[in-house]
């Protein structure tokens, strides 16, 4: 972490200097953002670190969330929250999981369970993150003290909700007018009406921005049920803490899922598919039924539950909108949907939180660079480009992963239930990382991919170890991307560069630095080198046969009132861990990976091809200068 850059601060350098305090709702403001579910959240905590746009998120809800909803924290949303700073935390807090277990019925006697094995729960070297259990709420928390530390000291306006919104896409600067109505007590009904830039609806899967933007969930008209208890209990059950997958004969599917804090445990049972239209309401399920319903299907073993700390009867169906914005033809989108918005899953396969979040954090950045004049508004089309997309896969995996878990066993014995088979092959989507965004103006083309064979394009930076030069500090090279809008270039010199005048890298920081660089093109006058275009070069060399003193000015840059030197910006390969092995960067030739603030790779070309780096930044920022 860097700080005291314009000079020293004493305390918490996580809490940033105060722009402002927010005040009362304003007439005017640039993003609404309606609902503090993951994705409200996710996008508030990225846009208050700007504190030149004006931002609220407003939430019914009379405060924040206590307990319940969705526990599943994949991979890629640790790798995210960890552009947030606050992956470590949740490591901590949570419960990490290491394997699942499979219980099937006994071949002898069916009426009892048998496990049939266990697994890693995630592949060997997907992430250097691990899958986590943690409370929704628990991980809200987690952003609002993002937000209020943040320079916009941004916090929820609870007990407001969104009753109208209308878009007159003729108004110039805001052109989004919306009625907000208190439900505090004593203040029901008071309306406040504000126009916005930009509104986002966070507001769930019964949202009422999409409506009013005239959106639709289409999918499945029958739900599927799933009670689910969080409990603290006493059981003979040997995998109580691991996650475990378990059919009975003819009980029906339990999922355990064991919870932060060594003692709290959340079951997931089948309850039958509900017929078309009808509600579960209709079938006054109690946490009773759901008790009984574990006990049932976990013989011989006993279940004592001693504490119900939430209990939910879950009813969901697959469905998704076919747009995430309100744009139409050549008309701009002014109005956004994330997360359960606009797609809904079963929580089988633990995706609602996770794509919700992932949505905002597509949204966040490109946000950003509109407002602050960065790029063209047309980049915010790509939001629902991009994230359209991914939900339908993922929607169409859930159907499929949903499917396969209700099925009932084949038998008692025999071969391993196909959910476990299932369960290996879609690994890579449950942990989130089946996200490759298609070419575009912010992909680029594969002609180079042979450059760096592990940095796919259009998949996420798959971070790997390096050596910091200047203070020998092994870390992760995917660690420093933030949330700052930023893009970042990696650049991997070929094995021989030392960084000396003559080599790729030389030659790339002189480029960088002369009048056709796109670097300067984007970078506003006055402001610090790489606030908008990260420059980082790692060598195939250890640090030891590197020399700091001799490293091209392009890797020193200077920042801030002081012009102070950042000395975090070229890195050695650690032997044991080579990334040039890892991620397969072309020895000889090097390569430049390009990556977006979301952290996907939008780009490898040759160290040398200079006029391509800045064609393709052409095509995403506008001039600064
Ligand atoms: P949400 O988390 O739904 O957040 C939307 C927010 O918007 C809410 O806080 C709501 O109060 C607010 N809001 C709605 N309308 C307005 C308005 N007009 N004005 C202002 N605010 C508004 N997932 C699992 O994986 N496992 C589970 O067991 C599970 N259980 C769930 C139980 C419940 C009761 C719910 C609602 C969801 C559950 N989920 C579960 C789903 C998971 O919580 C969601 O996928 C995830 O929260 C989606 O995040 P989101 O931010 O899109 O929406």
């Amino acid at each position: 972490m860097q700080y005291h850059l314009n000079g020293f601060r004493a305390g918490d350098p996580e809490l940033h200097p105060a722009a402002r305090e927010q005040g009362e709702v304003p007439e005017v403001l640039d993003v609404l953002i309606v609902g503090c579910g993951p994705a409200g959240l996710t996008l508030a905590a990225y846009l208050a670190g700007f504190p030149e746009i004006t931002t609220r998120i407003v939430e019914r809800k009379a405060g924040p969330l206590e307990r319940g909803q969705a526990d599943g924290i994949s991979c890629r949303s640790m790798e995210m929250f960890q552009a947030y700073g606050f992956a470590d935390k949740v490591m901590a807090q949570g419960y990490d999981v290491r394997e699942t277990t499979f219980w099937k019925p006994d071949a002898e006697d069916p009426s009892r369970i048998t496990r049939n094995g266990w697994i890693p729960d995630v592949e060997e070297g997907l992430s250097e993150m691990p899958h986590m259990i943690l409370n929704q709420a628990r991980v809200h928390d987690m952003y609002l003290e993002v937000m209020e530390k943040s320079p916009s000291r941004l916090v929820p306006d609870y007990a407001l909700q969104l009753v109208d919104l209308v878009v007159d896409d003729g108004a110039e600067e805001y052109p989004v007018t919306v009625t907000l109505e208190r439900c505090d007590p004593g203040r029901e009904g008071e309306r406040v009406v504000l126009r916005a830039r930009y509104v986002v609806g966070c507001d769930g899967a019964r949202s009422q921005v999409r409506r009013a933007i005239g959106r639709e969930l289409v999918g499945d008209s029958a739900n599927h049920a799933w009670g689910v208890m969080d409990v603290l209990c006493n059981t003979d059950f040997p995998d109580i803490r691991r996650k475990s997958l378990i059919q009975s004969a003819e009980e029906g599917t339990l999922l355990i899922i064991p919870r932060e804090g060594g003692y709290l445990v959340r079951f997931y049972i089948e309850v039958d598919k509900l017929n078309e239209g009808e509600r579960v309401k209709s079938r006054n399920i109690q946490v009773e039924d759901l008790i009984g319903a574990a006990q049932r299907i976990l013989r011989p073993y006993a279940l004592d539950v001693k504490d119900v700390v939430w209990w939910s009867v879950y009813e969901i169906g697959q469905r998704l909108t076919d747009k995430f914005d309100d744009a139409e033809g050549d008309v701009l989108p002014h109005v956004f949907i994330a997360g359960d918005a606009c797609h809904t899953h079963s929580p089988k396969a633990g995706q609602g939180m996770n794509v919700s979040m992932g949505d905002a954090f597509n949204l966040g950045w490109k946000l950003v660079s509109v407002l602050t004049g960065r790029a063209a508004p047309d980049l915010l089309r790509s939001y629902s480009e991009e994230r359209q997309a991914v939900a339908q896969d993922l929607i169409d995996f859930d159907r499929e992963w949903s499917r396969i878990i209700s099925e009932r066993p084949e038998g008692a014995g025999g071969d391993a239930p196909r959910f476990q088979e299932a369960f290996i092959k879609n690994g890579r989507y449950t942990a989130g990382m089946s996200v490759t965004y298609p070419p575009s103006a912010l992909t680029g083309g594969a002609a180079h991919q042979g450059l760096a064979r592990g940095f796919a394009i259009g998949a996420r930076f798959h971070s790997a170890p390096v050596v910091r030069l200047a203070d020998s500090k092994p870390i992760h090279l995917g660690h420093v991307i933030g949330v700052a809008a930023r893009w970042t270039i990696f650049a991997f010199a070929p094995e021989e560069d030392r960084g000396l005048p003559g080599g790729a890298i030389a030659g790339l920081c002189d480029f960088l630095g002369s009048a056709g660089s796109p670097v300067l093109r984007v970078t506003p006058e006055g402001a610090d080198p790489d606030a908008v275009i990260d420059l980082r070069a790692v060598f195939a060399a250890g640090v030891h046969d590197l020399a700091y003193e001799e490293m091209p000015e392009g890797l020193k840059p200077r920042k801030g009132r002081f012009g102070l030197m950042d000395h975090e910006k070229i890195f050695g390969t650690d032997p044991a861990r080579d990334i040039y092995a890892m991620r397969g960067i072309d020895r000889a030739e090097g390569a430049l990976v390009i990556v977006r603030p979301d952290q996907y790779v939008a780009h490898v070309l040759p160290t040398g091809d200079h006029a391509g780096l800045a064609a393709f930044f052409e095509g995403v920022f506008l001039s600064a200068r």
